[in-house]
């Protein structure tokens, strides 16, 4: 297989699907709204990593299976999380790029091992940075990935741990010109975790397009009240696709365009 980077100049790679992959049904109704609105990429958790053991934990293979159908049917890429270095083949079996999540970005083998399986491949990898690393921190986590000699790593940034609880995470919108000052590395912003609530997407989504973003995260869902993980959060898809016209116009303000 060929991999092709997430992210070309003058583009802003849309990394839009659900928060968990619950069934094809609904892998299938994202999948279909994603192709028809001319993006490239589908995300969708298969292996959750859930505060609670208690929650939805996520379907494993069988979502994996299903996440690499959706995008073989719609022509869309396809994006996961990896968490466990027991599974990073199984995982790289079935979808085009790894997503190594918030809590663990300082998990130094996980980190090693999928610079290892990714070092003659290349299959892009997003590297969430840790709710409570500092840039430096994660800049420096970010080699263990590009040690191998994979380049395809894409920074994303996803909201900090603060005293602040009127959002679910404070997003560091700074981040994202240090990131250009300090790293060659694409930036994407994730705006669905910090803002935990689906009326707070639009304006963080359209501070990251000025802000110069890379790529931008966006949790959907085709029922959001009855998703199995982060329902508040996920925009519907007749929302998802209201945004993007207007996140369009932003992205062509500063010469991009939305793939
Ligand atoms: C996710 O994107 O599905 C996710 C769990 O994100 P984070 O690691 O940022 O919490
Ligand atoms: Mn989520």
């Amino acid at each position: 297989m060929t991999y092709v980077p997430y992210h070309q100049p003058g583009t802003i790679t849309m990394l839009a699907g659900p928060c968990s992959i619950e069934d094809a049904e609904q892998m299938e109704q994202v999948a279909s709204t994603l192709a028809t609105l001319g993006l490239h990429w589908i995300r969708g958790g298969a292996f959750k990593p859930r505060t609670s053991p208690y929650s939805f934990q996520g379907l494993g293979e069988e979502g994996l299976r299903l996440i690499a159908e959706s995008g073989r049917r719609h022509n869309l890429r396809t994006l996961t999380e990896v968490m466990d270095t027991a599974h990073i083949d199984l995982v790289l079996s079935y979808v085009d790029a790894l997503q190594i999540g918030t809590r663990n970005m300082a998990n130094f083998e996980l980190l090693k091992s999928v610079s290892a399986a990714t070092a003659t491949r290349h299959a892009p990898v997003l590297f969430k940075r840790g709710m409570a690393a500092t840039i430096d921190e994660w800049l420096s986590a970010a080699e263990y990935l590009t040690q191998g000699g994979n380049p395809n790593v894409m920074l994303c940034e996803r909201g900090l741990r603060t005293f602040e609880t009127a959002t679910r995470f404070t997003l560091d919108i700074a981040a994202v010109p240090v990131i250009h000052k300090r790293s060659l590395l694409p930036i994407c912003v994730d705006v669905s975790h910090p803002a935990g609530q689906v009326d707070l997407i639009p304006s963080l989504a359209k501070a990251a397009i000025a802000a110069g973003c890379d790529s931008l995260m966006i949790e959907v869902h085709p029922n959001p009240q009855q998703a199995k993980s982060d329902g508040p959060q996920q925009l519907t898809l007749d929302a998802f696709a209201a945004l993007l016209d207007e996140l369009r116009v932003i992205a062509a303000a500063i010469g991009k365009t939305i793939v």
